[in-house]
C-alpha cells in the first residue's frame, strides 16, 4: 500500500478504506511510516475531516495499537469520566472516590497539564508519595480491592495516540474535532469501561470557545462511544472562569478535600454532583440523574466519599493524612495580592490567561520536560458578576520565585475586565447530550 496514495486521497477529500486506516496507524506506531508522511496525512485530515465510519475505524485502530484492559471479571459496572480540560478543574479528584463509595467501579486513566489547562496527574502528585505510575496489574488490583484508581497512560495503552499526539502538537493539527475525539476516546475505551461521562468544557478557559464547537465535539465523541458499545453521556459545562477558588496543584487537592467534607465551593460541588449523578445512572445504581445527585450528596454528607479518597490515596502509596491535615501538602513561601485597579463588577475573565499565568509561576509546563512546582497557585477571590472596590484583591498569588511572579502578574494584568454593570454569567451546566 502506497502511503503517498492514501495522503493524496484524503488531501482530495475522498473517503479512506478500513485497510488503509488500519495500515497507517499500525505502520506509524511500529515506526515503518515516517513522521513527515504522517504529518502530511494529519494535515489532510485536519482540513478535510473524517466521516463517522472512518472515525470509528481510526479510533478502534488507535485503541488496538496497544493493550486493552479486561475488567470483566470484576463485579459491578466500570464507569469513567473525562474532561476536555480547564482551569481549576479538579473535579475528578473528589468525584472518582465519591462514585466508587456508592458501588460503581471507577478505573480512571488521566492526563497531565496540556497548554493552559491543568492535569489531574500533576495535582495528585502533590500528595506526598502518591504514585500515578501503577502497572496495569496493580491498577486492576486497585479496582478490585478499592473500587477506584487514578493513573497515567502506560507505555502499552494506546501507544498510537502518544505518538500521534506529540506529532500533532508540533504540526498545528491539535484543534481538529475528529483527531481530538479519536485521541480522547481511544485512551478511554482501552480502560475496559461500560460507560463514560464526558465533561465538555466551553468558554475562555476551554479548547472549545463556543457552544457550537463544543456540541460538535461532544456529539462526535458520544457517537464513537456508542458505536464501541460504551454508554456515553456528554455534559457541556462553562469554563468562562476558574472552577472553585483554588488554581494550582496542591491548592486544588486541598479544595478537593473540602468538597469531600461538604465545605467546598458551590460550583465545584455542583459539578461533582451532576457528573456523579450521570455516572451512577450509567453504573445502574441510580434510576435517574436526580436520584444519582441525591446519592452523591449523601455520600459527601456521611463521609463515605472522604473515606474512599483516603483508601485510594493509601493504596497508591500517598500520605492519606493530608485529608485530615492539609498542612502536609507542599506550601509556597510567599504570597502577593493582585488587586483591582478600579471599582465595579467583574464582567469577564480570560481564563486561558489565568491558566498561562499559573504555568509562568511554575504550576504548569511551558515545555513537556518542565518540572512542576506543586506548591504555587492562586486563590481566586472574585468571579464574573462579583462587586470589587478599587485596590481590593482579585486573586492571591502563592509563589516561590520573584522573576516568575513578575511574569505571572504580567499575564494576570489583562485577564480581568471590570465594568460598571453587573453582567449575568452563563449557567455552569449548559446542556446534556446522549
Ligand atoms: N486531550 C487529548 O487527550 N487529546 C487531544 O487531542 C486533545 C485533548
Amino acid at each position: 500500500m502506497l502511503v503517498t496514495e492514501i495522503i493524496r486521497k484524503k488531501r482530495d477529500g475522498k473517503k479512506l478504506h478500513r485497510d488503509e486506516i488500519e495500515a497507517l496507524i499500525k505502520g506509524y506506531t511500529k515506526g515503518d511510516i515516517p513522521d513527515y508522511q504522517m504529518s502530511a496525512l494529519l494535515m489532510a485530515v485536519f482540513l478535510k475531516g473524517l466521516d463517522s465510519e472512518e472515525l470509528h475505524i481510526w479510533t478502534q485502530a488507535m485503541l488496538h495499537s496497544g493493550r486493552v484492559i479486561d475488567l470483566s471479571h470484576i463485579e459491578g459496572k466500570k464507569i469513567d469520566k473525562h474532561s476536555t480540560g480547564g482551569v481549576g478543574d479538579k473535579i475528578s479528584i473528589p468525584l472518582a472516590p465519591v462514585v466508587a463509595s456508592l458501588g460503581v467501579k471507577v478505573p480512571m486513566i488521566s492526563g497531565r497539564g496540556l497548554g493552559h489547562t491543568g492535569g489531574t496527574l500533576d495535582k495528585l502528585e502533590s500528595i506526598p508519595g502518591f504514585d500515578v505510575n501503577l502497572s496495569v496489574e496493580r491498577f486492576v488490583e486497585a479496582i478490585e480491592k478499592v473500587g477506584v484508581a487514578m493513573i497515567g497512560q502506560t507505555e502499552d495503552l494506546a501507544p498510537a495516540d502518544k505518538k500521534i499526539y506529540a506529532l500533532r502538537d508540533s504540526t498545528a493539527t491539535v484543534e481538529s474535532i475528529p483527531l481530538i475525539s479519536a485521541s480522547i476516546m481511544s485512551k478511554k475505551l482501552c480502560e475496559g469501561i461500560d460507560g463514560l461521562v464526558l465533561d465538555v468544557k466551553v468558554g475562555s478557559g476551554a479548547f472549545m470557545k463556543t457552544v457550537k464547537q463544543a456540541e460538535a465535539l461532544a456529539k462526535t465523541m458520544v457517537n464513537i462511544g456508542i458505536s464501541a458499545g460504551v454508554k456515553t453521556v456528554a455534559v457541556l459545562t462553562s469554563m468562562d472562569e476558574p472552577l472553585g477558588w483554588a488554581v494550582g496543584n496542591s491548592l486544588e487537592i486541598e479544595e478537593s478535600i473540602e468538597v469531600l467534607k461538604g465545605v467546598g465551593p458551590k460550583d465545584t460541588t455542583a459539578l461533582v454532583e451532576e457528573l456523579g449523578g450521570w455516572m451512577l445512572v450509567l453504573g445502574g445504581v441510580a434510576r435517574t440523574k436526580d436520584e444519582g445527585v441525591a446519592m452523591v450528596r449523601n455520600a459527601i454528607k456521611d463521609g463515605r466519599g472522604l473515606r474512599k479518597f483516603k483508601e485510594m490515596v493509601a493504596f497508591q502509596g500517598g500520605d492519606s493524612l493530608v485529608a485530615d491535615d492539609p498542612s502536609r501538602l507542599p506550601k509556597a513561601k510567599h504570597r502577593h495580592d493582585f488587586c483591582a485597579s478600579r471599582q465595579g463588577f467583574v464582567s469577564k475573565i480570560d481564563c486561558e490567561r489565568v491558566g498561562l499565568a499559573l504555568c509562568a509561576l511554575g504550576g504548569g509546563r511551558k515545555k513537556k520536560e518542565d518540572k512542576i512546582d506543586p506548591s504555587v497557585g492562586f486563590r481566586v477571590h472574585k468571579k464574573i458578576g462579583s462587586h470589587v472596590a478599587e485596590g481590593e484583591p482579585l486573586v492571591t498569588v502563592f509563589y516561590n520565585d520573584e522573576d516568575r511572579l513578575k511574569e505571572c502578574l504580567d499575564l494576570l494584568k489583562d485577564s480581568y475586565q471590570v465594568g460598571d454593570k453587573k453582567v449575568r454569567k452563563r449557567p455552569l451546566i449548559i446542556r446534556v447530550m446522549n
